[in-house]
């Protein structure tokens, strides 16, 4: 296999020694991340670490500059314990996501508390416009927060990566980082391990670590923009697929008789329920003399109605503990899009009893904050190359 095709992890070893180590590592990080701090013995009891692990997991990270001791606690009586926290000034990542008219770019510290964010319209062209632009955002965040401790950036955009469809490109993307490749060529120019994905991925991932996923390990998140993703989390890891393409929910087919899609397929989910083609349905009803309130309302039922048969399959494929949508679009039109979905089909998920889909909170956020989760991620789980060197691409 090629590194060019595959996602940024895949560099990861696969010795299943240092997997459990990662994993472990990863556990303490994340009960740090959401607790605050916490004693040795009360990161044991958290993860169910042996003492032992957790101070040979901890003495790695402060050697790393990850973690640090903050103190002791009083303690009613013998030894107060020392409090451990996330090391959130041991550095920092971007995260940037990009589509063809917009961008967000956010600044995040090692804690994952936000620092800086930024957004605005986007005018570049060539691929080598596009470099200069993302290469600008970082020579001005290094420029402010220092170079050395830049841990890497995330970019994010529309996918798929890689594939060629005969009416490319996606609703939304940016052909010219629509390849992995471009990764290498950020990294010659910016210095820093760069780290690709899917923006809807990476909203899986914002909202693990920031929004409504925080103590959900199981769950799939629906991006709605120009056109529509998926995002999947399993086992608390998002699931990327070969290519990093998994969760390409825009392309489920609801009716193989309905409208050609620039993907082959005929009547998937995007050419129902997205903004582009809310706006050629509205057109085709303007022009047919309808108006635009009736022909909106109507619009909203029929992407409703798609919805809701992608989502039966969704819940019947991965069995989550919830769905969560969001994306580039106005919160009050997913409320009304949830609302006119009403009871969802049944699936394995309507067990549960509660309710399966929940509306993002962190609205269009979710994606740069998820970018800039990426290089956080990797220094936390790979603690700085102690062990496999840098995940990036
Ligand atoms: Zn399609």
């Amino acid at each position: 296999m090629s590194d060019q095709t595959n996602p940024e992890h895949s560099k990861a070893s696969t010795n299943p020694a240092t997997q459990i180590r990662r994993q472990n590592r990863r556990m303490l990080l994340h009960a740090l991340r959401v607790r605050g701090s916490l004693s040795r013995a009360e990161l044991a009891r958290a993860t169910g670490l042996t003492p032992q692990a957790v101070a040979n997991i901890i003495s790695d990270l402060i050697a790393g500059g990850l973690v640090r001791e903050t103190g002791r606690r009083k303690a009613p009586r013998g030894q107060p314990p020392i409090a451990i926290e996330i090391a959130g000034d041991g550095g920092y990542a971007i995260g940037i996501r990009i589509d063809d008219t917009h961008y967000h770019a956010v600044v995040a510290d090692l804690s994952g508390s936000l620092i800086e964010m930024i957004d605005g319209p986007v005018t570049a062209k060539s691929e080598s416009d596009w470099l200069d632009f993302i290469a600008n955002i970082h020579a001005g965040f290094t420029a402010r927060f220092g170079v050395d401790r830049c841990l890497g950036l995330g970019l994010v955009t529309p996918g798929p990566f890689d594939v060629t469809w005969p009416g490319v490109p996606s609703p939304g993307a940016v052909p010219a980082l629509q390849s992995r490749a471009v990764a290498d060529a950020l990294t010659a120019l910016t210095g820093v391990d760069i780290f690709i994905e899917n923006d809807a991925t990476a909203s899986a991932l914002g909202e693990k670590l920031y929004g409504e996923a925080g103590d959900i390990d199981d769950f799939f998140y629906i991006f709605v923009g120009e056109g529509v993703g998926g995002g999947i989390v399993i086992g608390g890891e998002p699931y990327r697929g070969l290519r990093g393409n998994a969760g390409e929910f825009g392309h489920f087919i609801i009716d193989p008789a309905g409208p050609s899609c620039y993907c082959g397929n005929r009547g998937c989910l995007g050419q129902y329920l997205s903004l582009r083609a809310m706006r050629a349905f509205l057109a085709k009803a303007e022009a047919a003399g309808e108006e635009t309130e009736a022909a909106t309302k109507r619009w909203i039922e029929q992407a409703a109605e798609a919805l809701s048969i992608a989502l039966a399959s969704v819940e019947n494929l991965l069995d989550p503990e919830m769905v969560i949508i969001g994306g580039a679009v106005p919160p009050a039109f997913l409320k009304e899009l949830i609302a006119e979905l009403g009871d969802l089909r049944p699936s394995v998920c309507q067990a549960q009893g509660r309710k399966r889909l929940r509306m993002s909170a962190l609205g269009e956020r979710s994606a740069a904050l998820g970018a800039s989760a990426l290089p956080i991620l990797a220094a936390t789980t790979a603690a700085n190359g102690l062990e496999d060197g840098p995940a990036s691409h």
